[in-house]
């Protein structure tokens, strides 16, 4: 495709309460947003960053900068443009993955509007692996001050059709809130540590057992693998990783050294839509299962993560809420649990009308290839 016109947004949306991880708080989240239009159809994509560098390597800003003066003027000068060829076109960028994921994706879109084809149906044809119609809803609870409050708000979710809850802890802020969490519900219960333990953690890491986890995810840091193997070594609850893997190849490393046999797979931290196909396919080869996160997305990345996750080689149910978890108005029709599950859009693309007129109104910044 050929890149006639890119825009880029930042939108902020505000959180419908602020979301607390080990190393992060997120009370408005600030969402990148890309738009091209390629051969006459516009492609959106929403950049898997959050506004401070840490869990990623890029900030919004950092990002924002990087789509602005490399990874869209250079597609836009590359003539023509094929989704899978867009790492190689940004190869000076490698490293900056979700930059280079969001304009893999936003290329990506336009394909899929072009040949009036849905992400999903895409993906399933990529791969080879057939894509379901609807997908069941997971929530990611951050850190409260109190271990009731991450319990009643557990049991409000499982209520309304959530099929596995995963809770945010740290050091000094777990034992407690699992218990409270499995006291008050027998849904599958899930932790995410996002690094925050060292290796003479493993005692108590392995006493969690009690709480039959359906995985721990990355309770070291993200270089560590040989930790992560000695805690899978000690313990029955699977170890799942998730800042640790960026690449299939990285993948392989994480499976070789025995580090992992869950995956949270993040487009956007793995640098694109493609490579998240070669690592299921990596993750089926090496007996990982795979589930799809998310990054307190608008329905634009919403729509990307709920299209990966209808792959059947996604093995396990993944972060993916209905909108309203997170925001009272999004920025595309919201995503809404029916039935215990969530529909996979079928139509052109992300399968989503992008609400155009309130990104450009409420942008508070704004740049294009006119610029
Ligand atoms: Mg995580």
């Amino acid at each position: 495709m050929q890149i006639e016109a890119w825009e880029l947004f930042t939108v902020p949306l505000v959180l419908r309460e602020p979301f607390v991880a080990a190393h992060s708080s997120v009370t408005v989240r600030e969402v990148l947003l890309v738009r091209v239009l390629a051969d006459g159809v516009e492609g959106w994509s929403e950049c898997g960053v959050l506004p401070e560098a840490g869990y990623g390597h890029d900030s919004v800003a950092s990002a924002a900068e990087l789509l602005r003066t490399v990874a869209l003027p250079t597609l836009a000068t590359s003539g023509s443009v094929e989704s899978h060829r867009v790492v190689h076109l940004l190869a000076r960028l490698a490293g900056h993955r979700e930059v280079v994921a969001a304009a893999e994706a936003a290329v990506l879109d336009a394909e899929c509007r072009r040949d009036g084809v849905s992400m999903a149906a895409r993906l399933s044809e990529l791969s080879g692996w057939a894509s379901c119609t609807g997908i069941p809803a997971g929530v990611a609870l951050g850190i409260a001050a109190e271990p009731r409050e991450v319990a009643a708000s557990a049991a409000t979710f499982v209520e309304a059709g959530y099929a596995r809850v995963k809770v945010k802890i740290a050091p000094g802020a777990d034992w407690e809130v699992l218990r409270a969490v499995r006291n008050a519900t027998d849904v599958e219960l899930c932790a995410d540590a996002n690094g925050a333990y060292a290796a003479d953690d493993l005692d108590s890491l392995v006493s969690f057992e009690e709480f039959g986890l359906g995985f721990l995810e990355q309770p070291f840091g993200r270089s560590d693998l040989a930790t992560h193997a000695a805690l899978a070594r000690r313990t029955v609850t699977p170890v799942c990783l998730d800042e640790s893997v960026v690449s299939a190849a990285g993948l392989d490393e994480a499976a070789d050294a025995g580090a992992c046999s869950v995956l949270n797979l993040k487009w956007s931290r793995v640098g694109g839509l493609h490579e998240a196909l070669r690592i299921l396919e990596r993750c089926r080869a090496r007996g990982v299962d795979a589930w799809v996160g998310g990054m307190l997305s608008s329905g634009v990345g919403r729509a990307a993560d709920v299209a990966l996750a209808s792959l059947s080689t996604v093995t396990m149910t993944g972060d993916i809420s209905e909108s309203r978890r997170y925001f009272d108005s999004d920025l595309t029709e919201p995503f809404v649990l029916s039935g215990g599950s969530i529909a996979v859009p079928d139509g052109p693309g992300l399968g989503v009308a992008v609400d155009t007129e309130r990104i450009r109104s409420q942008a508070s910044a704004h740049w294009s290839h006119a610029d």
